[in-house]
This record gives C-alpha cells, structure tokens and sequence, in this order.
C-alpha cells in the first residue's frame, strides 16, 4: 500500500468520523463529543493494523455500526461511543479493566456484553446454536443497549457481506432470518428489520430475491401513476381543512412479497396489485388523535372504506409503541388501496422505535406495563425462568415476538396485550404468576370457559383461583405464552421432585424387604438396570409406581447373579458422576412424538442424516412421502428451517414407559347429597391421577356418572376404582 493510498484512506476516516457526528438523532452536548472523540481514537489505535475481508480498514466497520446506532436507531452518546468500541476487546490488546478506565462503567458493561456474545461458540448444531441464542438474549439482563448495538453491528455485516465466502454467507444470512430481524421487529425497529429481511432474502434465496426486485422495478412506474391520481383527488379534500401533510407510497420490502406469495400461494402480480399509502401530518398533542379522525372523514368521503379493515392503533397501541390509523378503501378501478394516517411523532416512532418513542415519552408517568419496558421485564422473567431445552426456548420466544396483538379487558376494564392464540390460562398468567399457578376456572364475558379458551380482542375475562389447583403437563397444551409456558414448566418440575422425595422412601422400603439397602451404590445399580440416566429419575418412578415390588424382586434376582459381574463391569467403566443429578429424566427414549400436542404420527428417517432414538430431530414434511426425520444438525437442516419453516414439525422423543393414558371409568348408584363430592374428592386426592372431563347424571334418584382420568400406571387406576367402591351409596364403578 502506497503512502498515498494511506492519506487517502485517512482522510475519508476523518470524514466518516465527522459525518457521524452530524447525522446523529440526539442533540449532542460538548461532553457527548468528547465521549465519541475519545472512543474513536481508542479505536482507531486499536483497529490500526486490521484489515476487513473487503481489504479496507478495520475502523471503517465500528464507525459504520455507530452511524446505524447514532441516525437510523437514534441512540444516546454512551451507546455511540459503546458501538465505536465494540470490537476492541476482542481484537485487541486492549482489556476490559483498559475500556472501564477511560470511559467508565456503563460503556464497559455494554461493550462487555457485545465481547460475550461475539466470542460465543460458532456451531453448526442448531441446538448449541440456540443455546447461544439464548445466552445472548440473557444479556439483555445487562443492558437492552447490547442487544441494539448487536443488530445494527449484524445490519453491517449484511450490508458487507459480498466478499465474503458463499456457505459463510447463507449461514449467516439465515441466522439473521432466524433471530436478529424477529428481534428488531419486537424492539420497534421496524426499517432495520425490513433490510434485515431483504438482505437475508438475498442471501439465502438470491434468485428469488433478484426476480421480485426486477419485478418491483418494472412495474414501480404504473404503481407511482395510480399513486399520484389517488393523491390528488385526495388533496382536493385535505386542503380545504388547512392542514400540514404529506402524502407518501409506502414501499413494500422484497421479503414480505416473498413471505405472501408462499404462506397465500399467489403470484407476484396479485400480491403487489394492493396498493398502500401514508398521509403524514402535523399536529400537536392535543389534537392529533381528532386530525386523524378528520382525515379519515376526508378520505372516506372519497373513496368507500372496507368496515371490516379499520384499525385504530392510535386509541390503542401497539405495545411496541406503534401508533397509527389505518384504513382500506376502494381506490379507481376498484382497486384496494391501505391509507395509514399517522402524525409526524408516530410517524418518527414507527420508522426508529425505541429511541423516537423514548423522545417522545412523558417521563413521570406510571410505567406502562405493556409497552416495551413491560416486555422487557416479561422477557426477562421468561428468560431467568427457562431451564427447558435451547431449541424449544428459542422456537417459542420467536412466536412470540412476531405474534399479532389481542386486547383482553380485566373486571376492573384495564386492558391487557397478549400475543393473538392466547389463552384463559395464558390470561391468568399475564396477571400475575401466582393467579397462573392457582388457576381454577375463567370466565369470560360472564360465561365459564375451559382453560384453553382462545381469546379475542375485547374479551372481558376473569379467573377464578382456588388455593389447591396447581398446574399438571395438560397445562403446556392450554398455553401459548412463553411466560406461562416457562412457569407451568418450572412448577412441573418442583412436582416432580416432591414425587421423587417420597419415592426415595418408597423404593427404600421395598429394597429393605429384599435386604438391600439404599446406598448410592445400589442407587447407580438400579439406574443402570431400569436404563435410566438419573436417580432422580428412578425415584420418579418408584414414586408413581412404575418401578413396583414385581421389578424391585426381578432386580434383587438378578443382582445375585453372576450377570451382576457384568453389570459391575459397566459401573466402574461409568465415571461416578454428577451427571446423576442432572435434571434430565432419562435417556431412554423410545416413542417419537409430533408437535405442541404430542402427537403420534407416521414417519421415515431421512438418509441424509440417519438420526436413531434419542437424537435431538424434527419432521420435514415432503411432498410426496410423508414426514421424514432429520437430526437438527443435519447438513441440510438450516437450509430447511429458514427456507420451508411451514414444512418443519416439531418433534422429540419420550420414554412411553413415563407417558400417562387415558382411561374412562363409569359408575352408578343412588344420589345422594354429597356424592358428587366425594368422587371427586377420591380422585384428585391422587396427586398423580388428573381429571380430563367428567359427567354426572341424576334420573328418579339413581345417579350416574363418567369421568375420563389421565393416570401413569394401571396399578394407580385399579386403586381409584376400589376406593370409589367404598363409597356409601355408589354400586357399580367399571372401566369402560
Ligand atoms: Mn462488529
């Protein structure tokens, strides 16, 4: 590199530096300048001898990243000089004591949390892939500045990413499908979002990406004609109220072309002939909601609206903080045409997001618990909570961040958001998780409703607690909520250590009446022998029964066996671990099952990836042979995953040995009072019997009944029936 070459290069530093200064969203105090100026420096020594793949300086990378935080998110000055500095620690001699030093604590924090996630593993196994994923959304706990920073310093490498190698290219490019736009979209940054998608599009799927481009340039000139003669009669209309507006065509991204074609099955044409555009205007804070309105009169006098197509997000926001009023109306030649009236504040807001709506923000109001700090602190609660695997975790977290809102009313009229799909019971746990957990009953709209009532926007529901209920695994069916989700899970999971606890004591019993005691020698010999993976698993089991005195002989036999010496044998190749108390149940796998409802459907194993019980999988569904099974870390899983999501199954495997079934018992006898209380009572005393539905009839004083019980074992149901027998006046209990 010629000397030349380097002052030329040096000189467009300083310029970009300069630019950066200018473009910034905030007004920037002279201590704001000095933090940059500072950071940039620091940067520039630290960077000074790194090249990008592009062949160009380092530096120009970390000032492009605090261009994006500083104008396009419009963030504060400690996030201008953090985003400067992102890369520093990494690539450099300098430390993180070095960065907290010179630019104090909060900088050093962020730029902390941007090194861990930067240094996390790079794999290609999807699980430890979402692992990361969710390690990184954990930073979040430190300062939401990271994960902004991270977005924009992700829109970057998308931007930069011509040089480099093709599988480099589409493995990030899916990444940033999979996790970084979702995310953008739940923070409110919706432009980034938009070219999150479209260059991820580009990358993944380029022909596909080229001809939608082609096919947007082709035909952007008769779209901007039909625009414009929409517009103008339009004026007509608007300038008689005196008002300051803009009338705008709202572009449509490639990406979401691409995602109607597919999820609607139409082509290109019919999916671009709907036009939509935006009327931005001036206006205050006392009369903005009524110029809106005012508007819409207009436009309503002109072209007839679509009733059904009316959504008001301005009486009622988003809880991203999205703000407008949007409307379908019938444009010339019949055709649909979506007008988005929006002030010039929520204008702003839905083009940056975050830092526009904390702009706007009157600080001393209550905390809005549904807008983004609300889910900020949900978000995080779901995070602390989450002891699941990766992949589950990372799955429902990105339903819920692309999930349409509901608006559901509480008895005392406040409203709650919830993603669209929500249930009673998700409803219950959006109050409060202690309501969740106690959930009895709901009613909504005066009426009771099962607890996996779907609800709508406008519902009016109410819970109905009760100190005794508490959640069972049909819970996980009731509920689509992360949050919800994360809390039945972990209470399942304290359930099932209580029935361990005295399964301990149980199995120590039974042990004793074949003279052997409990030790943890014994303890890894019976775990070994059931083919379990953890004691608390095998004290699970003695403690629903599965493991029952019959087994407990067979394996006190066989211990006296010279089989043992094998047995023996395995136990001292197993290093004595502490594997043992790992959560994990059991690793004996045998039953695949499909989707949130666990169902058992036919499949074929793929031949790419070859995946056996056990392995972490999920369902393809081909065109012509059913659901094939591939591993998750299948070489052709991403590509899977990111271009034919809607294909993809979720699947797992279960020990059967573990899984409850349903039975129906029917019983009749004579009505007395208190019968009906006393059945139940019988039953869900049994903390591993659950009641799935039950029916009771009375007919001249003869009573019957039937109940459907979900129950672990045979033994369990064969107890209930007999205690029912005693009841004073029940005569006949059978299973049907
Ligand atoms: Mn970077």
């Amino acid at each position: 590199m010629t000397e030349e070459f380097l002052e030329e290069e040096n000189k467009k530093i300083a310029q970009q530096y300069k630019e950066l200064l200018r473009i910034s969203y905030r007004r920037l105090t002279t201590e704001d300048k000095k933090l940059i100026r500072q950071a940039f420096d620091v940067a520039v020594d630290a960077h000074k001898d790194q090249r990008r793949r592009s062949g160009e300086a380092y530096i120009f990378h970390p000032i492009a990243v605090a261009k994006i935080v500083a104008s396009e998110i419009g963030m504060d000055a400690t996030s201008i000089a953090a985003a400067l500095l992102h890369d520093v620690v990494e690539d450099s001699e300098y430390s993180l004591v070095d960065i907290e030093q010179m630019f104090g604590e909060t900088v050093a924090r962020i730029v902390d949390g941007l090194t861990k996630i930067s240094s996390l593993k790079k794999d290609k196994d999807v699980s430890l892939q979402a692992e990361n994923f969710r390690k990184m959304l954990l930073t979040l706990n430190d300062d939401v500045r990271v994960i902004i920073i991270k977005i924009a310093d992700r829109l970057h490498n998308m931007q930069t990413m011509d040089a480099m190698r093709p599988d480099k290219q589409v493995k990030i490019a899916s990444e940033t499908l999979y996790i970084y736009a979702p995310l953008a979209h739940r923070i409110g940054l919706y432009n980034i979002k938009t070219e999150l998608e479209d260059l991820g599009l580009k990358y993944t799927e380029p022909e596909v990406f080229k001809d939608i481009l082609n096919k947007i340039t082709e035909s952007k000139e008769e779209q901007d004609a039909y625009i414009r003669r929409f517009s103008e009669t339009l004026k007509e209309g608007l300038d008689k109220e005196d008002l300051t507006y803009e009338i705008k065509g709202r572009p449509k991204s490639i990406f979401s072309i691409r995602k109607k074609m597919v999820k609607q099955n139409v082509t290109f044409e019919e999916v671009y002939d709907k036009f939509a555009i935006r009327i931005i205007y001036k206006g205050d804070d006392q009369n903005e909601k009524f110029i809106a309105w005012k508007i819409y009169s207009v436009v309503t006098d002109f072209y007839r609206p679509n009733p059904v197509r009316l959504r008001d997000w301005i009486t009622q926001p988003k809880s991203t903080g999205y703000e407008a009023l949007h409307i379908t109306v019938i444009g010339p030649e019949s055709r649909w045409v979506e007008v988005q009236i929006r002030s010039e504040r929520m204008h702003e807001i839905a083009e940056k997001g975050y830092a526009a709506h904390y702009k706007y923000k009157n600080t001393g109001e209550k905390e809005d618990e549904d807008g983004l700090d609300g889910w900020l602190n949900r978000l995080q609660e779901a995070l602390e909570n989450s002891e699941t695997n990766a992949v589950d975790f990372v799955e429902e977290f990105k339903l819920n961040l692309y999930a349409k809102e509901i608006f559901v009313f509480t008895p005392e009229g406040d409203l709650k958001s919830l993603p669209k799909g929500a249930t009673a019971l998700d409803f219950a746990f959006s109050i409060h998780t202690e309501v969740g957990l106690h959930t009895r009953g709901a009613r909504v709209n005066g009426k009771l409703v099962p607890l996996s009532y779907e609800l709508r926007s406008g519902d009016q529901a109410q819970i109905i607690t009760s100190e005794k209920s508490k959640p069972t695994s049909n819970w996980l069916d009731y509920t689509t909520t992360a949050r919800a989700r994360a809390k039945i899970k972990s209470s399942l999971r304290e359930e099932k250590k209580q029935i361990a606890a005295e399964g301990k004591i149980i199995l120590s019993r039974k042990l004793k009446s074949q003279k052997i005691t409990l030790n943890e020698k014994v303890i890894n010999e019976l775990v070994l022998y059931f083919k379990l993976k953890t004691s608390l698993d095998l004290f699970y089991r003695a403690g629903i029964g599965t493991i029952d005195n019959k087994k407990i002989k067979e394996f006190a036999t066989t211990r006296s066996n010279v089989f043992m010496n094998f047995i023996k044998n395995r136990i001292r190749r197993t290093p004595k671990t502490e594997d043992l108390n790992k959560d994990e149940i059991t690793d004996k796998y045998d039953l695949l099952v499909f989707g949130k409802e666990e169902e058992k459907l036919e499949y074929k194993f793929a031949p790419c990836c070859n995946p056996i019980a056990g392995d972490d999988v999920f369902g393809f569904v081909t065109v012509n042979e059913g659901i094939k099974i591939h591993k998750n870390d299948c070489p052709n899983s991403l590509q899977l995953q990111s271009n034919f999501a809607y294909r993809i199954m979720p699947a797992k495997w279960v020990d059967s040995s573990q899984e409850e079934f349903k039975a129906t018992i029917i019983l009749s006898g004579i009505d007395n009072m208190g019968l009906v209380n006393q059945v139940t009572r019988i039953i869900s005393n049994n903390m591993l019997v659950a009641i799935h539905s039950i029916k009771f009839d009375s007919n001249d004083g003869v009573f019957t009944g039937q109940i459907t019980l979900g129950v672990k074992n045979r033994n369990l149901l064969k107890n209930v029936i007999q205690n029912l027998r005693k009841i004073n006046g029940i005569e006949k209990v059978t299973r049907e």
